[in-house]
């Protein structure tokens, strides 16, 4: 038996599955192969650097194949290990199978401090970790599908997709051996905001329909409501953004690596960034209160908490003192097994990782559907849309009498650059998605929380794939 920690996110993982498959009308056998991780390979490589062999360790796990190919990110940390990649990986067979893309679960990771490399070490590391992982068949647009997750950015994507490229010269396919690619090397517009954005629509959603919401005391409209975010990364800093800017949100608190910053009347969240990227970190924000031991502030009142960075970090021993009456969990498995239950008991409502942050593949999704089709995606190019909307004002004209100003008639036809594309096809995922959820939660015996409906709808639907696909 492996050595599974108490706090390992796939202990969380697992017996959140043997929790939820319980409910399923599963045979055992059916349960056990989805529940284990198919596979997981240890690659150790040397790159030759500053005049010395290196060497580095990385993994890639493929937890499930019940499609192909398998999708999911990898990230570049120190401590990374097996059991962690693994647990991630399960993760991203869920949350495919939940939000509905026909991709099973994977996940990567190299064990590195990209602190200590220059950009074009990392870019030789990079190239050298891609081979190895075209060696052993884990990467390719029809088998193995890698994406940015903690610590990468489409800067390694676009190293991925070349190096790939470069060994695969005729595979016409093979820009889409990875997502989260920048636009020039076959990215799709709105992917790097695209687990933010899907964070945005989650808590839309969830404060739209859940039925709770005054038992909690919670009223419906986002206005106005505090948010306490952990993590202002990437997906941090798209949910912060769009959720205060769009939705009128108080982001009253940013939890970030070298402490926290809190404003009662909400923080700036682009000057916020801005000052991070200028200092390292959120101390001397002006105007805000800066907390020492940044961990703290998850424990302050507010109306939503946001973890949007690490696992693990509402644990048993915060849980019990944690005020916020909803958690968004815009990080993967920010919750232990062990927290979510004391969570659930004191009545906080979680909205479950593999639901939340889904947005970040399905609009992998959308990139790799584009790649495969060759195609560039919006409807008309930009002449085209203006003719057909002058062509439709005229024939207005012409039935009702009344002109039409240009500049409302060119303004007619929106929602057909890709961009457009793009987000309205992540919210329609997302909306059908969190219906589903609802529906389980609402109907089906046993089940009493988000996560565990999350999870039933998940494992039967790749309990179905296995099926019908003859194990
Ligand atoms: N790393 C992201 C995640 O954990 C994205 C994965 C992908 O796009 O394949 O969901």
């Amino acid at each position: 038996m492996p050595n599974i920690s108490e706090n390992s996110i796939l202990h969380s993982v697992d017996k959140l599955f043997d929790h939820s498959s319980s409910l399923c009308h599963l045979e055992d056998g059916i349960k056990e192969r989805i529940k284990s991780c198919n596979l997981t390979v240890t690659i150790r490589f040397g790159v030759r650097l500053r005049g010395r062999v290196y060497s580095f360790t990385g993994w890639r796990s493929v937890h499930s194949e019940h499609q192909h190919p398998a999708k999911g990110g990898i990230r570049y940390a120190m401590n990374v290990d097996q059991d962690e990649v693994e647990g991630l990986a399960a993760l991203m067979t869920y949350k495919c199978a939940l939000i509905g893309i026909p991709f099973s679960g994977s996940k990567g990771a190299l064990q590195i401090n990209r602190n200590d490399w220059e950009p074009h070490e990392l870019e030789r590391i990079t190239r050298r970790f891609t081979q190895e992982l075209a060696k052993r068949n884990l990467i390719g647009p029809s088998q193995n599908v890698p994406a940015p997750d903690m610590g990468t950015s489409e800067v390694e994507m676009a190293w991925i997709a070349d190096e790939y490229q470069r060994l695969n010269r005729l595979d016409i396919n093979a820009a889409a051996c990875v997502t989260g690619k920048p636009l020039s090397s076959g990215g799709i517009e709105g992917r790097i905001e695209a687990t933010g954005r899907g964070t945005q629509y989650a808590v839309q959603e969830f404060f739209r329909s859940w039925p709770n919401l005054n038992k909690s005391g919670l009223t419906p409209e986002l206005k106005g409501k505090r948010i306490i975010i952990q993590g202002l990364g990437n997906v941090g800093y798209h949910a912060a953004k769009f959720l205060s800017e769009e939705d009128g949100c108080l982001i009253q608190g940013i939890i970030e690596r070298d402490g926290a910053i809190y404003r009662e009347q909400g923080l700036p969240v682009d000057e916020v960034r801005a000052h991070m990227n200028r200092t390292g970190g959120v101390r001397g924000f002006p105007d805000a209160d800066f907390i020492e031991h940044g961990q703290s502030l998850l424990e302050k009142e507010c109306d939503i908490l946001l973890p949007a960075a690490m696992e693990n970090v509402i644990t048993s021993e915060s849980a019990p003192r944690i005020k916020a009456p909803v958690i968004v969990e815009a990080a993967n498995g920010p919750t232990t097994y062990d927290a979510d239950k004391i969570l659930k008991e004191r009545g906080v409502v979680i909205l479950p990782d593999i639901y939340v942050n889904s947005g970040g593949v399905t609009v992998s999704y959308f990139e790799w559907i584009k790649n495969l089709g060759h195609m560039r995606l919006g409807l008309l190019d930009h002449q085209r849309q203006e003719s057909q909307n002058r062509q439709i004002a005229e024939m207005l004209e012409s039935m009702t009498g009344v002109k039409i100003p240009e500049e409302q008639w060119k303004a007619f036809v929106r929602g057909s650059e890709e961009i457009d594309l793009v987000r309205s096809g992540l919210e329609e995922m997302m909306r059908k998605a969190f219906g589903h959820m609802l529906s389980v939660y609402r109907e089906r015996n046993g089940v009493d929380d988000l996560r565990t409906a999350a999870y039933v709808l998940a494992i039967e639907t790749v309990a179905n794939a296995y099926k019908s696909s003859g194990i």
